[in-house]
Parts: structure tokens; sequence; C-alpha cells
């Protein structure tokens, strides 16, 4: 292994016209690793995307070393959910985004756990569990592995807290399924929480924690985005790098913590006024570490692409 790894930089980047456009984009931002919706994320239905499109796509993200590739799941689906309506699409929902994952060759699939609704806490995680490993039977995850996101625990939403997220799990590993389970960590989200990312001593106290209850070698990838909203508002709302309540000094701390530097760090920030990822591209890469890094930023011209 390399002494100074490869920091992994990226942004969610867009599909329309195909899911190798996304990578066109990642590619032009002088991203390394992206993340994408493989179909609409507000519908409950979508398409496998076109076979020569995933060419495309593996093409371009062996030429520029794209890697991971991570998909986000559907918004509408909740595994939790007690009315068997719901539950039922959310099985179709939650079948068709693993495939569509795996169709992709994507390397992790992101979801959020869902929400309990009126439900006690415990009562829905194990209905989560059950309707995940019942959806998935007879599913070959081969390399593609599923991460558990935690939340800012608005409203009924589960995954709030690092113990919830490891119930999640148990209650996942008591079906006897073999489901290839990770997480991933969005900044904003642990601090609208209340996990303060923002200070020294808050990311200290927030990574022992991610340490004791999950495990930092089970969070592959993080989702950098700052927050409009302060500190346990439970309210989701990210901000550019640098301008919102976790600021720009606690995401190079982020960027450099020995446990986290390694991961893949996804933006999922505003655009700018052209729809474009690069400020915030260069802002994260201005503050990782290693002049490698930052020679490696890419000219302000989008990078040639070979059609
Ligand atoms: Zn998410
Ligand atoms: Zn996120």
């Amino acid at each position: 292994m390399p002494r100074h790894p490869v920091m992994r930089i990226g942004a969610h980047t867009s599909t329309a016209g195909g899911v190798y456009r996304a990578a066109e984009e990642a590619v032009a931002l002088g991203c390394n690793t992206l993340q994408i919706f493989t179909r609409s994320p507000r519908m409950w239905r979508g398409a496998a995307p076109p076979v020569r499109d995933v060419a495309r796509l593996r093409e371009l993200r062996t030429e520029h070393d794209l890697t991971p590739l991570v998909v986000h799941g559907n918004y509408l689906t909740n595994l939790a959910a007690a009315d068997p309506d719901v539950r039922g699409k959310s099985m179709r929902s939650f079948r068709l985004e693993i495939e569509n994952a795996r169709a992709v060759e994507a390397d992790y699939l992101v979801i959020h756990p869902g929400s309990a609704k009126g439900r006690p806490v415990g009562e829905a995680v194990e209905g989560l569990a059950a309707a995940l490993v019942e959806a998935q039977q007879g599913f070959e995850w081969g390399s593609l592995r599923l991460l558990l996101e935690n939340t800012a625990g608005g409203g009924a939403a589960l995954g709030r807290s690092f113990e919830e997220l490891t119930m999640l799990r148990a209650a996942i590993e008591l079906q006897e399924a073999d489901v290839p389970l990770g997480y991933c960590l969005d900044t904003a989200h642990c601090f609208e929480a209340g996990y303060d990312v923002s200070t020294v001593s808050g990311l200290r106290e927030t990574v022992r924690e991610m340490e004791r209850h999950i495990g930092a070698e089970n969070v592959p990838v993080i989702h950098a985005n700052d927050s409009k909203t302060p500190l346990g508002s439970h309210r989701d709302r990210h901000e550019s790098i640098g301008k919102g309540y976790i600021g720009a000094d606690a995401f190079e701390r982020i960027l450099r913590h020995p446990k986290l530097r390694r991961k893949a760090f996804i933006l999922e920030t505003p655009t700018d006024e052209a729809g474009s990822h690069q400020p915030n591209v260069d802002r994260l890469r201005a503050l990782a570490p290693g002049r490698k890094n930052q020679s490696s930023r890419p000219p302000s011209r989008p990078a040639r692409i070979r059609k």
C-alpha cells in the first residue's frame, strides 16, 4: 500500500442523458469518486440503465480512476413502514435499487433507514430488518455493499445515532441473512442530530463514538456537507462547505483525521448559479492534506472527454 494513498473526493452528479454522463461530469470537476441516482429519487418506478450506457460508464471509470461508485437510494422507500401498501411498494423499490446498483457495477448502495412513523423504534427496526431481508432474497450481492446512512433524526426518522445504526445492523443479522452491510456518515446529518463535528473536542468525541458503536472500518463513505441549521436542529438542510454552521476549519480537521482521511468524501451540497459543484469540490481539495491533491486540481476548462 502506498504511504500516501490518494484521497477520494467526489460529488453527487447528474445522470440526465445516461448514467455515464455522471462520470463525465465527475471527470470535468476533477473528482475521483462519485455518487448517482440510477432512477428518479422521487418516483416508485424506474428502468434499469441501458447496457451500452453502463459500458461507457465502466470505460470512463477505468480511464479516470473513478472509484468508488456510490448509488444513493430512492427517497420514497421506507422499509420500516407499518402500512402494508407502503411496505410492499418499498420492498419492490428497494429490490429495483439493488438490482440497478449491481447493473451499473456500483461499489456501494446508500439508503436511509426509513421512518418509524408512530411505531416504537424497536418495532420499526424489526420491521425494517424483516422487509429488507425479504426484499433481497435470492439477490447476488457480488462486490456491492449496502450502506445505511445516518440521519438528522427529524420526525420519526431512524438512524439519528450510532446506537440506532447498530440496532439496525443487529436486527438484520438476527434474520440470518447474508447482507453485506456498512454505514455512510453524513457530516451535516451528524451535526443536525447533535454530534458536534464543528469543534476539535466534538469531532474527537464523535469519532470515538463512531469507533465504539459502528467501527471506522465499516464506514467507507462520508457525505461531506456543511449544515444550514444549528447543532441538534434535527432539520436536514445541506450548505456549501465553509458556509454553514460546521465551517471550513472543521472540514479541514475532518479531511485530515487519521480515522477518516481514507474514506471517500462525496459532496451533496448546493450547486452554484451555473448548476456546478466546482466551487465545493475546489474548497474540499484545498482543505485536504497533501500537495499531490492540490496539484491534481483540474484546469478551469473541463477535462477533455473522449466520445
Ligand atoms: Zn442520503
Ligand atoms: Zn447524505
